[in-house]
């Protein structure tokens, strides 16, 4: 016998015409994303999503829903954002996270959803820095060969370690959030890993110059507060850095800060 049939459910309603709240899917992984998620959570009206990478074992916690995982390239993420009815998709993934900011591009012009990319400013030179600015990784690991650094501060991340195998006569100290794998740092010549997690102040940050002997500070232009104390700090002593420019982003809005971003969302929002 054929079951009786259930109650039909209301049909949702598409876009933002019906009086379901607008939905936000931010691509996150950094503060201006927990930030963002953190203004737009108590918002009458407003379901906020952030979307992990599920690369750190503990993201910190979102304000409203958060997902973690990859989406399964561009075609995915159009997928997901037509699955789930998303209104907006901000795209607030780290100034070098290459991929995903090109994925939100496509995804967005697939499904027609609006898109705002966030990225913090870039740091910019001041007066006594010695900076040198180099392509990527590789080039980063050539430079402390050629200045003939001895003793390296090295921050650009534990899963990016594996160009500096060729600096065979440099100590590097390398701080990251988490563990890097210990077979990449098997192929380092003579390395010790400093677990910390940001935001770093000047007056740590001199005091680890100063006690390790670094010579020289290696990192990626990410910009932002939390971690540009080292910066301050190399400039005062005096010490070279050599830093990794952001890879290219793409055309389109943008904001540099919450603020900002919220600003640009005030008319899609209700
Ligand atoms: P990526 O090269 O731009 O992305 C690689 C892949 O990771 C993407 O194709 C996507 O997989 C997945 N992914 C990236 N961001 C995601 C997100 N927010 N939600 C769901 N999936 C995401 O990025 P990455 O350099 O590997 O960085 C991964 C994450 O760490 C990013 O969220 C970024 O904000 C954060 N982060 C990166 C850095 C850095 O220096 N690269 C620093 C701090 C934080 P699918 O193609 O399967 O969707």
């Amino acid at each position: 016998m054929a079951p009786e049939p259930g109650p039909v459910p209301p049909a949702r309603p598409s876009g933002q015409a019906g009086n379901r709240p607008v939905r936000v899917l931010v691509l996150g992984g950094t503060t201006e994303a927990s930030g963002l998620a953190r203004a737009l959570a108590d918002r009458p009206g407003v379901e906020v999503t952030t979307s992990f990478a599920g690369r750190t074992t503990a993201p910190a916690a979102a304000a409203g829903r958060a997902r973690v995982g990859g989406f399964g390239g561009a075609d995915g993420l159009a997928t997901y954002l037509r699955d789930e009815g998303v209104d907006v998709l901000v795209d607030a993934t780290h100034p070098f996270a290459a991929r995903m900011r090109w994925h939100a591009v496509a995804a967005a012009e697939a499904t027609g959803v609006s898109r705002l990319r966030v990225e913090r400013p870039a740091w910019a030179p001041e007066p006594g820095d010695r900076w040198t600015v180099v392509a990527d990784l590789d080039a980063a690991a050539a430079a402390v060969r050629a200045g003939r650094y001895r003793r390296v501060l090295l921050t650009t991340g534990r899963t990016e370690l594996a160009p500096f195998a060729v600096c065979r006569d440099t100590w590097l100290l390398v701080r990251s959030v988490e563990a890097p794998d210990p077979a990449v740092l098997a192929t380092l010549a003579d390395a010790e890993v400093l677990l910390a997690r940001g935001p770093f102040t000047v007056e740590g940050e001199r005091a680890l110059l100063d006690e390790r002997a670094i010579d020289a500070v290696v990192t990626k232009n990410s910009g932002g507060a939390a971690t540009g104390a080292k910066l301050v700090a190399a400039r005062e002593r005096g010490l070279p850095v050599v830093l990794v420019d952001r890879p290219p982003s793409p055309p389109g809005p943008r904001a540099e800060t919450v603020a900002e971003a919220l600003a640009w969302l005030a008319p899609h929002l209700p």
